[in-house]
Protein backbone atom coordinates (compact mmCIF):
# COMPACT_ATOMS: atom_id res chain seq x y z
CA UNK A 1 0.00 0.00 0.00
CA UNK A 2 2.58 2.46 0.52
CA UNK A 3 4.53 1.78 -2.63
CA UNK A 4 0.93 2.47 -4.28
CA UNK A 5 0.62 6.12 -2.78
CA UNK A 6 4.44 6.97 -3.48
CA UNK A 7 3.32 5.86 -6.99
CA UNK A 8 0.08 7.96 -7.12
CA UNK A 9 2.54 10.54 -5.31
CA UNK A 10 4.75 10.41 -8.78
CA UNK A 11 1.84 10.11 -10.80
CA UNK A 12 0.11 13.21 -9.77
CA UNK A 13 3.53 14.93 -9.64
CA UNK A 14 3.71 14.27 -13.16
CA UNK A 15 0.60 15.33 -13.83
CA UNK A 16 0.96 18.62 -12.34
CA UNK A 17 4.26 19.24 -13.98
CA UNK A 18 2.66 18.42 -17.26
CA UNK A 19 -0.37 20.66 -16.86
CA UNK A 20 1.94 23.63 -15.18
CA UNK A 21 4.02 23.49 -18.47
CA UNK A 22 0.99 23.39 -20.15
CA UNK A 23 -0.49 26.56 -19.18
CA UNK A 24 3.08 28.21 -18.87
CA UNK A 25 3.25 27.02 -22.91
CA UNK A 26 0.14 28.67 -23.69
CA UNK A 27 0.94 31.88 -21.65
CA UNK A 28 4.12 32.27 -23.77
CA UNK A 29 2.59 31.33 -27.09
CA UNK A 30 -0.40 34.11 -26.56
CA UNK A 31 2.46 36.86 -25.53
CA UNK A 32 3.32 36.44 -29.32
CA UNK A 33 -0.42 35.51 -30.65
CA UNK A 34 -1.17 39.19 -31.24
CA UNK A 35 2.05 40.20 -32.81
CA UNK A 36 2.40 36.69 -34.82
CA UNK A 37 -1.24 37.77 -36.32
CA UNK A 38 -2.92 34.53 -34.85
CA UNK A 39 -5.95 36.00 -33.61
CA UNK A 40 -9.07 36.34 -35.21
CA UNK A 41 -12.22 37.77 -35.20
CA UNK A 42 -15.69 36.36 -35.55
CA UNK A 43 -19.02 37.70 -35.68
CA UNK A 44 -21.87 36.47 -34.87
CA UNK A 45 -25.27 38.74 -35.96
CA UNK A 46 -27.90 40.11 -33.90
CA UNK A 47 -31.11 40.12 -35.80
CA UNK A 48 -34.75 41.70 -35.53
CA UNK A 49 -36.89 38.87 -34.50
CA UNK A 50 -40.02 39.81 -35.94
CA UNK A 51 -38.05 41.00 -39.54
CA UNK A 52 -35.33 38.46 -39.05
CA UNK A 53 -33.42 41.08 -40.33
CA UNK A 54 -29.70 41.64 -39.24
CA UNK A 55 -29.15 44.65 -37.47
CA UNK A 56 -26.00 43.85 -35.58
CA UNK A 57 -23.14 41.87 -34.68
CA UNK A 58 -20.80 40.63 -32.27
CA UNK A 59 -17.63 40.52 -32.07
CA UNK A 60 -16.03 36.95 -30.85
CA UNK A 61 -12.20 36.52 -30.72
CA UNK A 62 -10.68 32.98 -31.68
CA UNK A 63 -6.97 32.04 -31.32
CA UNK A 64 -5.96 30.16 -34.36
CA UNK A 65 -2.67 28.21 -32.99
CA UNK A 66 -0.06 26.94 -35.26
CA UNK A 67 -0.01 23.58 -33.31
CA UNK A 68 -3.19 23.60 -31.47
CA UNK A 69 -5.52 24.85 -34.05
CA UNK A 70 -8.76 27.02 -33.60
CA UNK A 71 -8.74 27.55 -29.79
CA UNK A 72 -12.04 28.94 -28.13
CA UNK A 73 -12.17 32.29 -25.72
CA UNK A 74 -13.30 30.28 -23.17
CA UNK A 75 -9.88 28.52 -23.01
CA UNK A 76 -7.20 31.85 -23.02
CA UNK A 77 -9.79 34.66 -21.97
CA UNK A 78 -8.86 33.17 -18.66
CA UNK A 79 -5.20 32.84 -18.94
CA UNK A 80 -5.16 36.60 -20.66
CA UNK A 81 -7.06 38.16 -17.98
CA UNK A 82 -4.94 36.54 -15.12
CA UNK A 83 -1.52 37.87 -17.33
CA UNK A 84 -2.97 40.90 -18.35
CA UNK A 85 -2.69 40.32 -22.07
CA UNK A 86 -6.24 40.50 -22.33
CA UNK A 87 -5.76 44.67 -22.19
CA UNK A 88 -3.82 44.54 -25.46
CA UNK A 89 -5.75 41.49 -27.10
CA UNK A 90 -8.74 43.86 -25.93
CA UNK A 91 -7.28 46.46 -27.89
CA UNK A 92 -6.77 44.74 -30.88
CA UNK A 93 -10.02 43.25 -30.92
CA UNK A 94 -11.76 46.43 -30.62
CA UNK A 95 -9.46 48.10 -33.54
CA UNK A 96 -10.13 45.04 -36.02
CA UNK A 97 -13.99 45.54 -35.43
CA UNK A 98 -14.23 49.00 -35.85
CA UNK A 99 -11.64 49.29 -39.14
CA UNK A 100 -13.99 45.44 -40.62
CA UNK A 101 -16.95 47.83 -39.94
CA UNK A 102 -15.56 50.68 -41.93
CA UNK A 103 -14.81 48.52 -44.57
CA UNK A 104 -18.53 47.45 -44.61
CA UNK A 105 -19.42 50.85 -44.67
CA UNK A 106 -16.62 52.11 -47.62
CA UNK A 107 -18.30 49.03 -49.70
CA UNK A 108 -21.94 49.91 -49.36
CA UNK A 109 -23.14 47.59 -47.04
CA UNK A 110 -26.09 48.05 -44.64
CA UNK A 111 -24.92 49.97 -41.77
CA UNK A 112 -24.68 47.69 -39.05
CA UNK A 113 -23.71 48.15 -35.09
CA UNK A 114 -20.44 45.82 -34.01
CA UNK A 115 -20.62 44.73 -30.05
CA UNK A 116 -17.22 44.21 -28.21
CA UNK A 117 -17.00 42.44 -25.33
CA UNK A 118 -14.98 44.58 -22.73
CA UNK A 119 -12.94 42.34 -19.89
CA UNK A 120 -12.71 43.29 -16.22
CA UNK A 121 -9.21 44.43 -16.22
CA UNK A 122 -9.60 46.53 -19.42
CA UNK A 123 -12.80 48.24 -18.11
CA UNK A 124 -10.37 49.44 -14.85
CA UNK A 125 -7.55 50.04 -17.34
CA UNK A 126 -6.92 53.99 -17.37
CA UNK A 127 -6.24 53.83 -20.81
CA UNK A 128 -9.55 52.51 -22.15
CA UNK A 129 -12.08 55.24 -22.80
CA UNK A 130 -8.80 57.29 -24.67
CA UNK A 131 -8.09 54.15 -26.54
CA UNK A 132 -12.00 53.73 -27.36
CA UNK A 133 -11.75 57.50 -28.60
CA UNK A 134 -8.69 57.02 -30.48
CA UNK A 135 -9.99 53.61 -32.27
CA UNK A 136 -13.39 55.48 -33.28
CA UNK A 137 -11.32 58.66 -34.37
CA UNK A 138 -8.57 56.68 -36.87
CA UNK A 139 -11.43 54.71 -38.05
CA UNK A 140 -13.63 56.90 -38.96
CA UNK A 141 -16.81 55.06 -38.19
CA UNK A 142 -20.12 56.32 -36.67
CA UNK A 143 -19.37 55.97 -32.68
CA UNK A 144 -23.58 55.11 -32.87
CA UNK A 145 -21.95 51.80 -34.62
CA UNK A 146 -19.69 50.60 -31.63
CA UNK A 147 -21.69 48.84 -28.86
CA UNK A 148 -19.58 48.03 -25.95
CA UNK A 149 -20.65 44.88 -23.70
CA UNK A 150 -19.50 44.50 -19.78
CA UNK A 151 -20.77 42.48 -17.14
CA UNK A 152 -22.90 42.97 -14.19
CA UNK A 153 -19.92 42.16 -11.53
CA UNK A 154 -17.36 44.73 -14.00
CA UNK A 155 -19.52 47.24 -12.69
CA UNK A 156 -21.19 46.68 -9.25
CA UNK A 157 -17.34 46.58 -8.36
CA UNK A 158 -16.69 50.11 -7.66
CA UNK A 159 -19.98 51.75 -8.62
CA UNK A 160 -18.43 55.42 -8.54
CA UNK A 161 -15.69 55.03 -11.14
CA UNK A 162 -17.32 52.59 -12.98
CA UNK A 163 -20.36 54.97 -13.80
CA UNK A 164 -17.61 57.62 -14.55
CA UNK A 165 -16.15 55.24 -16.96
CA UNK A 166 -19.63 54.34 -18.59
CA UNK A 167 -20.90 57.91 -18.86
CA UNK A 168 -17.00 58.86 -20.58
CA UNK A 169 -18.18 55.96 -23.14
CA UNK A 170 -21.20 56.87 -24.13
CA UNK A 171 -19.90 60.63 -24.24
CA UNK A 172 -17.85 59.26 -27.13
CA UNK A 173 -21.13 57.75 -28.56
CA UNK A 174 -20.59 54.05 -28.08
CA UNK A 175 -23.90 52.07 -26.86
CA UNK A 176 -23.28 50.68 -23.39
CA UNK A 177 -24.82 46.78 -23.45
CA UNK A 178 -24.65 44.48 -19.84
CA UNK A 179 -23.95 41.05 -20.84
CA UNK A 180 -25.24 37.77 -19.03
CA UNK A 181 -28.05 40.09 -17.87
CA UNK A 182 -29.53 37.99 -14.67
CA UNK A 183 -26.28 36.15 -13.63
CA UNK A 184 -24.71 38.61 -11.77
CA UNK A 185 -25.36 40.58 -8.60
CA UNK A 186 -26.76 43.98 -9.95
CA UNK A 187 -28.96 45.87 -7.58
CA UNK A 188 -31.99 46.45 -10.14
CA UNK A 189 -32.10 50.21 -8.34
CA UNK A 190 -28.88 51.51 -9.72
CA UNK A 191 -29.70 50.17 -13.46
CA UNK A 192 -32.07 53.54 -13.89
CA UNK A 193 -28.50 55.34 -12.59
CA UNK A 194 -25.74 53.83 -15.64
CA UNK A 195 -25.69 55.20 -19.01
CA UNK A 196 -26.84 51.74 -20.70
CA UNK A 197 -28.73 51.28 -23.91
CA UNK A 198 -29.19 47.73 -23.70
CA UNK A 199 -29.72 44.30 -21.71
CA UNK A 200 -28.63 41.02 -23.30
CA UNK A 201 -30.81 38.56 -21.45
CA UNK A 202 -28.13 35.37 -20.63
CA UNK A 203 -28.42 32.45 -22.74
CA UNK A 204 -29.17 30.10 -19.68
CA UNK A 205 -32.24 31.54 -19.19
CA UNK A 206 -33.13 31.14 -23.23
CA UNK A 207 -32.14 27.60 -23.00
CA UNK A 208 -35.52 26.76 -21.36
CA UNK A 209 -37.71 29.33 -21.83
CA UNK A 210 -40.10 27.27 -22.80
CA UNK A 211 -39.85 24.36 -20.31
CA UNK A 212 -38.97 26.01 -17.58
CA UNK A 213 -41.46 28.24 -15.96
CA UNK A 214 -38.80 29.79 -14.02
CA UNK A 215 -36.45 30.62 -16.48
CA UNK A 216 -39.82 31.86 -18.03
CA UNK A 217 -40.91 34.35 -15.86
CA UNK A 218 -37.03 35.43 -15.44
CA UNK A 219 -36.77 36.50 -19.38
CA UNK A 220 -40.46 38.03 -18.96
CA UNK A 221 -39.17 39.91 -16.11
CA UNK A 222 -36.25 41.14 -18.06
CA UNK A 223 -37.74 42.26 -21.38
CA UNK A 224 -40.26 44.37 -19.23
CA UNK A 225 -37.50 46.00 -16.97
CA UNK A 226 -35.87 46.36 -20.16
CA UNK A 227 -39.11 48.04 -21.43
CA UNK A 228 -39.30 50.07 -18.55
CA UNK A 229 -36.18 51.73 -18.36
CA UNK A 230 -36.08 52.42 -22.16
CA UNK A 231 -33.53 49.66 -22.95
CA UNK A 232 -33.34 47.50 -26.07
CA UNK A 233 -33.20 43.86 -25.19
CA UNK A 234 -31.22 40.72 -26.63
CA UNK A 235 -31.90 37.43 -26.38
CA UNK A 236 -28.56 35.41 -26.44
CA UNK A 237 -28.53 31.54 -27.03
CA UNK A 238 -31.77 31.19 -29.26
CA UNK A 239 -31.46 27.82 -30.92
CA UNK A 240 -34.96 26.89 -31.44
CA UNK A 241 -38.13 28.10 -33.15
CA UNK A 242 -40.05 28.59 -30.41
CA UNK A 243 -38.09 30.28 -28.01
CA UNK A 244 -38.52 32.57 -30.86
CA UNK A 245 -42.38 32.39 -30.16
CA UNK A 246 -41.82 33.43 -26.58
CA UNK A 247 -39.71 36.18 -26.98
CA UNK A 248 -41.53 38.04 -30.10
CA UNK A 249 -44.78 37.68 -27.81
CA UNK A 250 -43.41 39.39 -25.01
CA UNK A 251 -42.21 42.15 -27.19
CA UNK A 252 -37.89 41.14 -27.42
CA UNK A 253 -36.91 42.71 -30.52
CA UNK A 254 -33.32 40.54 -30.80
CA UNK A 255 -32.15 37.64 -30.62
CA UNK A 256 -28.88 36.17 -30.99
CA UNK A 257 -28.02 32.48 -31.81
CA UNK A 258 -27.22 29.41 -33.80
CA UNK A 259 -30.64 29.30 -34.89
CA UNK A 260 -29.64 32.47 -37.32
CA UNK A 261 -25.83 31.51 -37.46
CA UNK A 262 -22.93 30.56 -35.22
CA UNK A 263 -20.13 33.05 -35.29
CA UNK A 264 -18.30 33.39 -38.28
CA UNK A 265 -15.38 34.85 -40.13
CA UNK A 266 -15.39 38.25 -41.45
CA UNK A 267 -16.22 37.03 -45.17
CA UNK A 268 -18.62 35.04 -44.01
CA UNK A 269 -20.41 37.91 -42.02
CA UNK A 270 -19.93 40.15 -45.64
CA UNK A 271 -22.12 37.30 -47.29
CA UNK A 272 -24.47 37.63 -44.94
CA UNK A 273 -24.29 41.72 -44.91
CA UNK A 274 -24.72 41.65 -48.71
CA UNK A 275 -27.89 39.42 -48.58
CA UNK A 276 -29.72 42.28 -47.00
CA UNK A 277 -28.57 45.18 -49.04
P1 LIG B 1 -20.32 35.98 -24.43
O1 LIG B 1 -19.85 37.37 -24.55
O2 LIG B 1 -21.49 35.71 -23.57
O3 LIG B 1 -20.56 35.51 -25.95
C1 LIG B 1 -21.59 34.66 -26.35
C2 LIG B 1 -21.11 33.24 -26.46
O4 LIG B 1 -22.23 32.42 -26.70
C3 LIG B 1 -20.15 33.00 -27.64
O5 LIG B 1 -19.21 32.01 -27.26
C4 LIG B 1 -21.10 32.44 -28.70
O6 LIG B 1 -20.47 31.64 -29.65
C5 LIG B 1 -22.02 31.63 -27.84
N1 LIG B 1 -23.31 31.41 -28.49
C6 LIG B 1 -23.96 32.21 -29.35
N2 LIG B 1 -25.13 31.69 -29.73
C7 LIG B 1 -25.26 30.52 -29.08
C8 LIG B 1 -26.27 29.49 -29.06
O7 LIG B 1 -27.30 29.56 -29.72
N3 LIG B 1 -26.04 28.42 -28.24
C9 LIG B 1 -24.91 28.30 -27.50
N4 LIG B 1 -24.76 27.21 -26.74
N5 LIG B 1 -23.92 29.25 -27.49
C10 LIG B 1 -24.11 30.35 -28.28
P2 LIG B 1 -17.66 32.19 -27.55
O8 LIG B 1 -17.44 32.87 -28.86
O9 LIG B 1 -17.02 30.86 -27.31
O10 LIG B 1 -17.20 33.19 -26.43
C11 LIG B 1 -17.25 32.82 -25.07
C12 LIG B 1 -16.96 33.99 -24.17
O11 LIG B 1 -15.62 34.46 -24.32
C13 LIG B 1 -17.83 35.21 -24.46
O12 LIG B 1 -19.10 35.03 -23.90
C14 LIG B 1 -17.02 36.30 -23.79
O13 LIG B 1 -17.26 36.31 -22.41
C15 LIG B 1 -15.61 35.83 -24.05
N6 LIG B 1 -15.06 36.57 -25.21
C16 LIG B 1 -15.15 36.30 -26.53
N7 LIG B 1 -14.52 37.24 -27.26
C17 LIG B 1 -14.03 38.14 -26.38
C18 LIG B 1 -13.26 39.36 -26.52
O14 LIG B 1 -12.92 39.83 -27.61
N8 LIG B 1 -12.94 39.99 -25.35
C19 LIG B 1 -13.31 39.52 -24.12
N9 LIG B 1 -12.95 40.19 -23.03
N10 LIG B 1 -14.01 38.39 -23.97
C20 LIG B 1 -14.37 37.72 -25.08
CA1 LIG C 1 -20.81 39.24 -25.04
CA1 LIG D 1 -23.28 36.87 -23.17
CA1 LIG E 1 -20.52 35.05 -20.99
Amino acid sequence: AKSEGKDRYQFFEREMTQTTKRVFELENDLRKAVARNELRVYYQPQIQLDSQQITGMEALVRWQHPQRGLISPADFIPLAEETGLIVSIGEWVLRQACQQVAMWHDQGLPAVTVAVNLSPLQFRHKALVRNVAKTLKETGINPACLELEVTESMIMDSIDKSTATMIELTELGAGLAIDDFGTGYSSLSYLRYFPLTKLKIDKSFIERVTSDEHDAALATSVIALAHSLNLKVVAEGIEHEDQVQFLVKRSCHQGQGFLFSRPVPAEDMEQLLRQIQ
